[in-house]
């Protein structure tokens, strides 16, 4: 489950050094990666391709993994899978200015690990099903629905009802 984390480090200060129009490409492949508590990535796979642009070093990026999520209905652990393709410019540093964004770094070193967690983290789901049709679980017993069923009888939502149900219950 350790993960060095410069394992996304990646020396692409020669591109710059290179002809516009050079490019090369990095293979990743790791059964698992940790990019924070909140965001572990399984069967990580993808490649990223640097280019040297007029501009500076483009990096266009392909990622595909999986992570586990949890059912928003029945909480169960589900495998979602997760695809990223995505692109950026690192300016060279002498043509950078106020407005740039990003800048390679003088050592020509770039961490990518933070750039894959916030990318991977858009391609989220907000609310997770581990079936479209999930049953969830029973509110009154709390069994999974989707293994189990109850006799539970759930009452009305409707206030009303539910309220003239405590007055016929008082009234005995
Ligand atoms: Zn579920
Ligand atoms: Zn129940």
């Amino acid at each position: 489950m350790a993960n060095p984390t410069n394992i996304l480090l990646l020396e692409v200060g020669f591109i710059a050094h290179e002809e516009v129009g050079y490019s090369r490409t990095f293979d990743f492949e790791f059964p698992q990666l940790v990019l924070g508590d909140d965001l572990v990535l399984d069967h990580l796979s993808g490649e990223i391709e640097f280019s040297r642009t007029s501009e500076g070093v483009l990096a266009q990026a392909e990622f595909n993994a999986t992570t586990k999520v949890t059912c928003g209905r029945c909480l169960g652990k589900v495998s979602q899978p997760l695809e990223s393709h995505f692109s950026d410019l690192f300016t060279l540093p002498y043509r950078a200015d106020k407005d740039t964004e990003l800048i390679l770094p003088h050592n020509g070193k770039i961490d990518f690990a933070p750039i894959l967690r916030e990318y991977m983290l858009l391609e989220m789901p907000i609310n997770s099903l581990c079936r479209p049709d999930c049953q969830g679980l029973c509110p009154a017993c709390g069994v999974n629905r989707n293994q189990e069923s109850c006799d539970c009888v759930i009452e009305a939502a409707d206030p009303r009802l539910s309220m003239l149900k405590s007055l016929l219950e008082d009234g005995e």
